[in-house]
């Protein structure tokens, strides 16, 4: 590495930081969900204000800056080919409830910390990638491959956005994509998605409802079960310490808590729904069908492995399968379903799962619906690059860290010659600004710790110099 180039990238990302951090939290205000149910399309006006705010100051910092119909922006040297594309999305989970800071568009800074929703996952990161290529062009850097930042928003949903890039875009020689940790994560887990339908209509509950996306285990559930005729109203003590009855009319409603969690690491949070359907269960109130499909629910929830469905797997690579049904409801027609949300060790057979997830279902009076499959990525980790960038990250951050596999689901796994650099996994200090379940991607009181923001964007630029020269 340059020393010399080092020092001065530091000095200019000290001397635009701030001016960063507001392009930020102005990016952060744009609350882009992904909505394909809202004009115009495809995702709404939210996600298109966030491409056109970004395309802005791209273009006010002198870069080409181009929409891709509407689904990503592409920033930089838009020449065919050889190129390197950094990647990041503006769309954002759901605000969720609980926040203790700010209204979740609001962006506030807290000490070392800028609060918000998307404002490390995955806002921070993208608007950090511009300020490197602005860097890197107002330091006359030149470098072998053309440089462009690609930013999308339907990452948190379908990745559709992404698919239809790949579909009608030329492949870059490297696709950088900064929505992971330091130093290089060379594979991703699967993704599968599913619903779980009770076969019949189950008339004695009468609403059902959890979760509000795909990713994210919940952390409210409630259910209301019509009361058979002179039942014996359970004892509410006996259903739990995160269960509560109450009696609405003819309804006994049950509502639950639990701790949010991001879908890749179930364990880390308590499902909301298997604490619901652990009480419905208990209270004695669903009637024989309806026990059966909120006992197999039940069951889906028990451990975070699949076990269950049988799918329970693990490869020395990527470890675990997991599993978590992180959204309950009824269909249109009173049919109970409960959403999984699973992620495969990358050398599990995704068809093969399928398979044994319909025949679970079959023996437990349900059947399997809206499957989709989001299979896992990998780059070879004896490539020379993803060498040359631990070697970077490890030097700058004087940690030794060696490439993983995650389980979350990046842009890396819809990209070809893909990988994951950062913009996370440095260390930072211990806080309590943070109540369990709270300040992480996903969470309420998502937080983004600045002063690695500010390593990282080192870090990165010199990695993206540095695998320039590798590939
Ligand atoms: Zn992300």
């Amino acid at each position: 590495m340059d020393a010399q180039l080092i020092a001065r990238m530091e000095t200019w990302i000290d001397a635009h930081f701030d001016e960063m951090l507001g392009t930020l939290e102005e990016v952060v205000r744009v609350p882009s969900v992904s909505r394909y149910d809202e004009p115009p399309a495809p995702y709404g006006s939210a996600c298109l204000r966030a491409l056109e705010y970004m395309r802005d100051k791209a273009r006010s910092f002198g870069f080409d800056a181009r929409s891709i119909d509407d689904r990503c922006l592409e920033i930089g040297d838009g020449a065919a080919g050889a190129s390197i594309a950094l990647w990041c999305h503006l769309d954002v989970v759901p605000a969720g409830e609980g926040w203790t800071y700010t209204e979740p568009f609001e962006p506030v800074r807290v000490g070392d910390y800028l609060i918000g929703r998307g404002a490390s996952d995955n806002k921070g990161p993208a608007v950090a990638c511009l300020y490197v290529l602005r860097m890197l062009k107002e330091l006359g850097v030149t470098t072998r491959h053309a440089l462009k930042l690609c930013l999308g928003t339907d990452e948190e949903k379908r990745m559709s956005d992404v698919e239809f890039y790949a579909r009608t875009q030329p492949a870059s020689a490297l696709n950088i994509v900064a929505d992971s940790g330091f130093p290089v994560c060379y594979a991703e887990k699967g993704i599968i998605e599913a619903n779980l339908v009770s076969r019949a209509a189950l008339s004695c509950i009468r609403e059902l409802k959890a979760g509000i996306a795909s990713n994210i285990v919940p952390d409210k559930a409630e259910m209301a079960i019509a009361l058979p005729k002179d039942a014996a109203l359970p004892d509410c003590g006996a259903l739990g310490e995160r269960a509560q009855l109450t009696l609405d009319g003819t309804l006994a409603r049950i509502r639950a808590t639990g701790i949010p969690a991001h879908s890749a690491h179930p364990q880390s949070g308590v499902n909301a729904i298997h604490e619901l359907t652990g009480a419905a269960l208990k209270s004695g109130l669903p009637d024989e069908e309806a026990a059966r499909a909120v006992r197999f629910f039940d069951r889906v929830n028990d451990d975070c492995l699949g076990t269950a469905l049988g799918i329970a797997y693990r490869d020395e690579m990527s470890g675990d399968t997991t599993c978590a049904g992180t959204m309950a409801g009824l269909t249109n027609d009173g049919r109970a379903y409960l959403h999984v949300n699973i992620r495969y060790s990358v050398s599990a057979d995704a068809e093969k799962m399928l398979q044994s997830i319909a025949e679970a279902c079959v023996e437990n009076g349900c059947i399997l619906a809206d499957a989709r499959i989001n299979a896992a990525n990998f780059f070879p980790p004896d490539a020379p690059v993803v060498d040359t960038l631990t070697k970077v990250f490890n030097e700058l951050s004087g940690q030794d860290a060696k490439p993983y596999v995650m389980s979350g689901g990046t842009y890396a796994r819809k990209l070809p010659n893909a990988l994951g650099f950062g913009m996370g996994g440095l260390k930072k200090p211990e806080t309590d600004l943070f109540q369990p379940g709270h300040g992480g991607a996903h969470q309420a009181d998502e937080a983004l710790y600045l002063p690695n923001l500010k390593k990282a964007m080192a870090i990165l630029a010199a990695g993206v110099i540095e695998a320039d020269e590798t590939i």
